[in-house]
């Protein structure tokens, strides 16, 4: 599976992803128009793999809401509704802060948990962090995409690191770690270099 994985990623045509320019607000309109490139694009590489892509839903929540699997954070994707929950609120305050690729940086790694899914990648036997660091991973290799069909825009990729750098945590004793920043930018950068990496 993993060999298959890396091999469709990498044969994948581009240039027939429904892509708009990143804007400088992640706003709806911008939100819709990248997880339409998600979709496609992952579409693509599980349709290679014999898969269908449940494309997964993706809400926008204020800051107080809470979402089918807890409350609102940042950004996260519950498993079994195969949806992705944005608390825009904190989304707004991160891409203030780092850039709009902040924005991508977050939903792209939600998408990674939901092809994790779809991979039977989601299993009980790996850390918390290993799933994490290769949903950063995963994110990586879409922006290496976006690189390619010439949306990302200069600074976009450092914001992209940032953005990985700043939701990394030391708590290593706890079950939520999800990796330090140092690692999870490596992991992100690792996506982006080489697709592969994401499934050795
Ligand atoms: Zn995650």
């Amino acid at each position: 599976m993993k060999k298959q994985v890396a091999v469709g990623i990498i044969s994948l045509s581009l240039g027939l992803l429904p892509f708009q320019p990143l804007q400088a607000a992640w706003d709806r309109p911008t939100i819709s128009a990248v997880s339409d490139g998600l979709d496609a694009f992952w579409g693509e590489v599980l349709r290679r793999l014999g898969i269908r892509y449940n494309y997964p839903l993706v809400y926008s929540h204020s800051n107080v809401e809470s979402t089918p699997c807890g409350p609102s954070v940042l950004a996260h994707y519950c498993v079994n509704s195969n949806t992705i929950h944005l608390n825009m609120t904190q989304i707004d305050r991160l891409v203030d802060r780092v850039g709009d690729s902040a924005g991508y940086f977050a939903l792209a790694h939600e998408y990674g948990h939901s092809v994790q899914r779809h991979l039977g990648l989601l299993d009980a036997s790996r850390s918390i962090m290993e799933i994490e660091l290769q949903a950063d991973c995963l994110a990586g290799t879409f922006f290496a995409v976006s690189d390619e069909l010439g949306i990302l825009e200069p600074g976009d990729l450092k914001e992209g690191v940032t953005t990985a750098m700043m939701t990394g945590d030391y708590d290593y004793e706890h079950t939520n770690h999800h990796g330090t920043p140092r690692q999870r930018a490596r992991a992100f950068l690792s996506g982006f270099n080489d697709p592969k990496s994401c499934f050795e």
